[in-house]
């Protein structure tokens, strides 16, 4: 389960921005998960959970938004939506599209006090 390793860096980064901050404590975090990255929500706020545990961010709120994929058609030359990796574009049906979002894992906003 690969979303505990993420939730540690994770934990890191929030701990690392709240010292910089000097902040108290840790009260809200926004995670973006694209659909397209190989990271489940559920996993991850429950990872979450444990690895912020005894830090700043004990009981902060999460908040887990999942961005749409997004690919670049070669063929229509145009961004178009897929809803996952190995989609065909939903213009032309062709296949030959590169992925440009939605598989990023992304701490977006946290909330310090
Ligand atoms: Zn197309």
């Amino acid at each position: 389960m690969h979303e505990m390793a993420l939730s540690r860096e994770l934990a890191a980064l929030i701990e690392a921005e709240a010292a910089k901050h000097r902040a108290a404590r840790v009260t809200r975090v926004v995670l973006e998960i694209g659909v397209l990255s190989h990271v489940d929500g559920g996993a991850m706020a429950f990872c979450f959970d444990a690895c912020t545990r005894d830090t700043v961010a004990e009981g902060a709120a999460l908040t887990i938004e999942q961005p749409p994929g997004q690919a670049w058609c070669l063929d229509c030359g145009d961004t178009v939506a897929i809803g996952k990796r190995g989609d065909s574009c939903p213009c032309c049906h062709g296949h030959r599209l590169m992925v440009t979002g939605g598989e990023d894992l992304r701490l977006k906003e946290m909330e310090l006090v």
